[in-house]
């Protein structure tokens, strides 16, 4: 294994501190019998660590960056990686709780935005724990290149490569994964539920993280093979899903598959149709459908209803019980997807009508959405307050609600 050590800082360029992290780190490495090919020092400049990255990424299999992961803007070590390897960021929950916990305790400290910012984590990789201080290191491998993130006070460093790091990096027995992905339970709720399994946990470990209305759990076991991590995992697996609400909002494995994805399989496999009528989304649950490879067996087309003359000439509802009930209101979310599933000949009929903002609509608040569901059958309707977020995010969570709302009928019809 040949590895690389980065250490991010102006300070280092500029002589003000001995790049202590980098002999540390290469002290430790060799111990472990890893050879240390190369060390840089660059400073906090985006442009000029993606330069040093794209040349670590051809060299060096193993490559750890030190310093640039604390809350102020200079610090952008973890947001150049995510960048550069084209990852999201998301929240760390347990590094969450303990920011939380830290301000709690100290009311004298005021909490900015800007804390939040440590406890994100390169979507897909594992947190590693900081037993010094708030900010959450990382590990992850892309294309066969392992990136470690780790912060840059040396206390900090050392701990967190003792702890955490070295025993990952031992040989004989490697790291195994499993991530599980839910949607519909909150993301607070689902870490209380699981409280005992994550506070307890030593081998395989749980970590919870967050983005737009999912929460992600990532097992991980070191083991000899996949077998032997196979068992393990398992029954972890089944002692999360004997938690009937957890259970219910599990929909799948895997960093890459989406909440569309899995329910196109289901939508295949039960061999149903859908289509949509979209109001405040304007075609983005289509659009989000569209993403998944072999659409056209479950999807023909769908409608794009915004205003509410459309709802009327395209839909056939009557402008007059538009102008009684409301478009934002279950009753035109009902007649929504009740008569789009009949113009499309579909299986399953969808509607989506909300305010997405920033004003609000017929005195309803801004993120208030209904959403319909209509089958042969009966025909469902869901009400969301998704709070005062910007446009995008409530256009999002309307679609994944959609969504998941398709998965659980399928699941239970
Ligand atoms: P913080 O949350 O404190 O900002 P950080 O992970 O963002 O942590 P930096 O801001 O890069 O890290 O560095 C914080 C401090 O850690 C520096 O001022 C310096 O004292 C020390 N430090 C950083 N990098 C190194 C290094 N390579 N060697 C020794 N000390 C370092």
């Amino acid at each position: 294994m040949k590895a690389e050590i980065i250490a991010v800082g102006t300070e280092i360029l500029t002589g003000q501190i001995v790049n202590t992290n980098a002999q540390f780190l290469a002290e430790k490495l060799a111990e472990l019998g890893i050879d240390v090919y190369f060390q840089t020092a660059v400073g906090d400049n985006t442009e000029r660590l993606l330069a040093v990255l794209d040349i670590a990424r051809q060299r060096s299999d193993l490559v750890i960056l030190s310093g640039g992961l604390g809350p102020t803007d200079d610090d952008l070590t973890k947001q150049t990686l995510a960048r550069f390897l084209r990852r999201d960021l998301v929240v760390d929950l347990q590094a969450q709780a303990k920011l939380d916990d830290f301000f709690a305790q100290r009311p004298s400290h005021s909490r900015t935005p800007n804390n939040a910012r440590q406890a994100l984590i390169l979507e897909g990789s594992q947190p590693l724990a900081n037993p010094r201080g708030l900010a959450i290191g990382s590990l992850l491998t892309v294309d066969k290149v392992t990136y470690i993130l780790l912060p840059g006070p040396p206390n900090e460093l050392k701990a967190m490569f003792k702890q955490e790091v070295m025993p990952r990096l031992r040989s004989g027995s490697r790291l195994y994964s499993r991530v599980m992905r839910f949607f519909g339970v909150g993301e607070s709720h689902l870490v209380t539920i699981l409280d005992d399994l994550i506070k307890h946990q030593t081998d395989p470990t749980l970590a919870p993280y967050t983005k737009l209305g999912e929460v992600t759990l990532r097992l991980s076991t070191k083991a000899s093979n996949q077998d032997e991590a196979n068992q393990r995992l398992t029954s972890l697996e089944k002692e999360i899903l004997s938690k009937k609400e957890v259970a219910a909002a599990f929909y799948g494995y895997g960093e890459e598959n989406s909440l569309a994805q899995v329910v196109v399989s289901l939508l295949k496999e039960k061999n149903k149709t859908v289509t949509a009528a979209e109001s405040l989304t304007a075609g983005l649950l289509q659009a989000n459908l569209a993403e998944c490879s072999g659409l056209s067996q479950v999807f023909e087309g769908g409608l794009v209803t915004y205003s509410r003359a459309q709802k009327s000439s395209l839909l056939g509802i009557p402008l007059e019980d538009l102008k009684q009930h409301g478009v934002v209101s279950a009753f035109t979310a009902e007649k929504m997807a009740e008569q789009v599933r009949l113009k499309m000949g579909a299986d399953i009929g969808l509607s989506l009508t909300g305010v997405a903002g920033p004003a609000s609509l017929e005195n309803q608040p801004v993120g208030r959405v209904f959403i319909g569901l209509a089958i042969a059958d009966y025909t469902k309707v869901i009400q969301l307050n998704l709070g005062k977020r910007n446009r995008e995010e409530i256009r999002q969570l309307a679609v994944l609600h959609a969504l998941d709302l398709v998965r659980r009928t399928l699941l239970t019809s």
